[in-house]
């Protein structure tokens, strides 16, 4: 995971979106964005209208911040995709959703992709029965996603997953809530995918 120093917060002011990045609080009001909904810094306040390379710098950062990647690795993910068939912005979305550390966090297993990231490479979670301790591993349909026993008693998770049922599970995941488990039932689409993106504009930047 990409190291932020100081607080994470701000990169979604400088967003000015909520990138879900700390788990619990950022459902509750203490939230940054919805306390001071302005960028970070001496100037936050002054409104800059961005135009061309400054719109798709800020749309590729926001993605990247909100999956946790570094420029290197998110890098390497677009060139991925952009080697397969297909539309290229999609796709990277798409294996973006993919990511180990990204569906532990959607099935409720960590409050957010950060602790979902840590949990992964400290080798707590399982597929298909076999450890697998690589955030960056793309999960397949039919895949099935289980924590170590250890794990399910612990109290962090066992709030995270209710949290994550209150809000509902993504409809390509299938959810075993009694037994924490979690299915790949399909590849996931890009409807679901509902953080409000533009992907094109990310091509756009890379495409330079
Ligand atoms: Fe972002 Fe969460 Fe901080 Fe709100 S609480 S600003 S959503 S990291």
């Amino acid at each position: 995971m990409a190291r932020t120093r100081g607080s994470v917060c701000r990169l979604c002011r400088r967003e000015g979106l909520k990138l879900f990045l700390k788990g619990t609080r950022c459902y509750t009001e203490k939230c940054a964005i919805e306390r001071r909904n302005f960028a970070p810094g001496q100037h936050g306040k002054r409104r800059v209208k961005l135009q061309g390379y400054g719109v798709q710098l800020r749309e590729k950062q926001k993605v990247k911040r909100l999956y946790g990647l570094l420029e290197n690795q998110f890098r390497r993910g677009f060139q991925a995709a952009s080697r397969k068939k297909g539309v290229t912005g999609e796709l990277l979305l798409i294996n973006l959703e993919r990511r180990l550390d990204n569906v532990v966090y959607r099935l409720g297993f960590a409050a957010s992709r950060a602790q979902a990231r840590q949990i992964v490479s400290h080798g707590h979670v399982r597929v298909d029965g076999r450890k697998v301790d690589i955030p960056a591993y793309l999960v397949k349909p039919g895949q099935v996603l289980s924590l170590r026993a250890k794990m399910e008693k612990n109290d962090s998770f066992l709030a995270s997953f209710e949290q994550a049922r209150a809000r509902g599970f993504p409809q390509w995941l299938l959810v075993d809530a009694g037994a924490f488990k979690g299915t790949v039932s399909t590849l996931p689409r890009r409807e679901d995918i509902t953080m409000p993106i533009q992907e094109q504009l990310i091509v756009e930047l890379y495409s330079k």
